[in-house]
């Protein structure tokens, strides 16, 4: 052990040959493109590589949001950019990818992100934006949005991340890369209180990162997926930002006794999109303050 002090801090050095712990979630220089990032937890993300020392490209449906992002980050002194991007279009998507390699020679980390839940009723006994939460009447148009968008909108993200992610070796970029998907507690227990398709799509995302880790692999490239429990964002319109008394109910539903704020997912986020995760990949890691331990009630 080998430890030059300088003060009382510890000098920046490794006590092993290895690389030292924090080195590995340094991402400075690469660059990241994150999906639906005008908002929520694609925004978290996008700061969170951002704030690691990447350059960002803030993809979303809502391109004033994107816009308008991108052009904080830059204010803020961080490399951004933004695109119009709905992931349900694979056209768009190529695109996006195209122009982020364009911009910044290649293509280290994606985040598939984007989603949404069309609701189903049972969001409170007051909330009557979609009374039809049962499996007979449930939308058709509602299912295909939904799937549309958190399952086949998730498959172009990664056929386009792979596609540019494979091409970076001949960019004279660093080999490989690292794909980050947005899924759910969802995905792992049955949610009443979510949309009967956003259960679906969520269950097929956690499946289908776990053959793209597979197949992906060979190539230097991870796969891995955050599932979240509840999280205060824009999601279902932002019910529970407009409703105290929803935030109210589902603090009382989750073990740890609230819901999180989006900054609470970013070390997470940089843990999987940086070197620190090197030995992981077709991992679906859940963080939702215990809520997969509990059966979880409609309001
Ligand atoms: P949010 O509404 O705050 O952000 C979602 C963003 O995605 C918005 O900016 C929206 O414009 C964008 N978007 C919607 N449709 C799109 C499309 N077709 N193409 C591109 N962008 C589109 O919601 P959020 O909670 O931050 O959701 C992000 C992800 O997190 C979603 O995949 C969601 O399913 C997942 N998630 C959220 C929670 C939660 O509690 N908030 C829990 C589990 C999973």
């Amino acid at each position: 052990l080998q430890r030059e002090r300088a003060g009382d801090q510890p000098a920046a050095v490794s006590v092993s040959e290895e690389p030292r712990t924090l080195d590995q979630f340094d991402i400075a220089g690469r660059s990241a493109l994150v999906t639906g990032a005008a908002s929520g937890i694609g925004l978290a993300y996008a700061e969170a590589m951002a704030e690691a020392g990447a350059k960002v490209t803030i993809t979303d449906i809502d391109a004033e949001g994107a816009a308008r992002e991108a052009a904080r980050f830059t204010d803020q002194g961080y490399e951004a950019r933004w695109e119009s991007c709905d992931v349900s279009d694979l056209d768009q998507v190529a695109q996006a990818f195209d122009n982020h390699v364009a911009a910044y020679g290649g293509c280290d980390i994606a985040f598939a992100n984007a989603g949404l839940d069309v609701g189903n009723g049972f969001w409170s006994p007051e909330d009557e934006r979609n009374p039809a939460g049962q499996i007979d009447v449930f939308p058709k148009d509602s299912w295909d949005k939904s799937i549309g968008i958190n399952l086949t909108g998730v498959f172009h993200t990664l056929r386009e991340a792979a596609r540019v992610m494979k091409a970076n070796e001949g960019n004279g970029q660093r080999r490989g890369g690292s794909i980050v998907i947005t899924s759910s507690n969802a995905a792992e227990v049955n949610e009443a209180i979510v949309g009967v398709p956003y259960m679906a799509a969520k269950a097929g995302v956690k499946h289908f990162m776990r053959h793209a880790a597979y197949e992906l692999a060979a190539h230097g490239i991870r796969v891995n997926a955050i599932a979240p429990g509840p999280f205060v964002t824009n999601i279902g319109d932002g019910w529970v930002k407009k409703n105290p008394k929803a935030k109210e109910a589902w603090d009382k539903l989750v073990p740890v006794g609230r819901m999180a704020e989006t900054y609470q997912i970013k070390p997470l986020a940089l843990l999987l999109a940086s070197d620190a995760g090197s030995y992981m990949t077709g991992s679906h890691v859940m963080i939702d303050g215990g809520m997969q331990l509990g059966p979880i009630k409609p309001l």
